[in-house]
């Protein structure tokens, strides 16, 4: 670990203290990030089990932040307790993070789903977007990150589970991931039983025309394979209005069987491309000079 406390002291948001551990760790991520260790090496003096119901995690610590105690809630699996572990320590290390109540925080399920709150807006929503974020960046690091996606040229929906593995993180927040930092507009759906029950969105990709809660699209990959756990579907190719709403085009859609009747599906969007810019092609290909191929 290349980094100290006093490296990030100055740093007032999650993506600033993001970038100062880059700076200084460069290219030697080890991963998966050890982040008990690291929580340790930055005044974590402890990870203990929570124990109220209805919370993922809390963090106490002395009003001075000089250092500090994190919840975990011990139900629930190691990859889960890896993230509480990365947003608690959010909290610990943005200097304008104060709980409610004074004593401490405590984050519930939801407080761990909020990934925009609107500046200016409810500041403790903020806190928990901007704990979120950090967790995420610490644990699967942009620069690494990225250099796994664009090794992987062909991005099929397995390779969600590939990543979550090698981060040992969990698939929904590995899933998020991959559409915040992929170079192109993809789309992950997290579905069950037919019912879409998240979905992740990159930037730039158009919006759907199904939300949490409802039918998937009629006629679409997920719905009609028969996937067993684990397998993949065939790509297919299909009007984009078909999920997208007002986009022209063509999504690309490949679903992955998960257990207990969940489904993974990855989705990809190729835009109608314009007419006239074609024919303003065609024109300039047919003035360019002759390339000749290389011996
Ligand atoms: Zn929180």
């Amino acid at each position: 670990m290349n980094f100290g406390r006093i490296d990030l002291a100055d740093c007032t948001t999650p993506e600033a203290l993001l970038a100062a551990i880059h700076k200084l760790q460069g290219e030697n991520f080890p991963i998966p990030i050890p982040v008990e260790a690291w929580a340790a090496a930055l005044d974590i003096t402890a990870i203990e089990p929570l124990e109220t119901e209805g919370f993922e995690g809390g963090l106490m610590m002395y009003g001075d932040r000089s250092s500090g105690m994190i919840l975990v809630n011990r139900h629930n699996g190691s990859r889960r307790r890896r993230f509480t572990i990365g947003h608690e320590l959010g909290h610990f290390l943005l200097p304008w993070h104060t709980p409610r109540n004074g004593q401490g925080f405590l984050c519930s399920k939801q407080d761990m789903a909020v990934y925009r709150a609107k500046p200016g807006g409810d500041r403790y929503m903020e806190m928990e977007a901007q704990a979120n974020c950090f967790s995420a960046g610490l644990l699967m690091p942009a620069a690494p990150f990225r250099a796994d996606l664009r090794s992987r040229r062909n991005f099929e929906v397995s390779h969600v589970v590939d990543l979550a593995d090698r981060y040992d993180m969990s698939k929904e927040a590995t899933a998020r991931r991959c559409a915040d930092l992929h170079d192109d507009p993809i789309a992950i759906v997290i579905s069950r039983h037919g019912k879409v029950l998240r979905i992740y969105p990159g930037r730039d990709f158009p919006r759907l025309t199904v939300w949490n809660g409802q039918s998937l699209p009629p006629e679409c990959i997920t719905l009609r394979s028969a996937l067993s756990q684990g397998q993949s579907s065939d790509w297919g190719e299909m009007p984009a209005d078909l999920w997208l709403e007002r986009a022209r085009g063509s999504v690309c859609e490949q679903a992955l069987g998960q257990k207990d009747g969940f489904r993974l599906t990855l989705l990809t969007f190729e835009p109608e491309s314009d007419e006239s810019e074609e024919d303003e092609e065609v024109v300039e290909r047919a003035w360019a000079p002759p390339a000749f191929r290389r011996r």
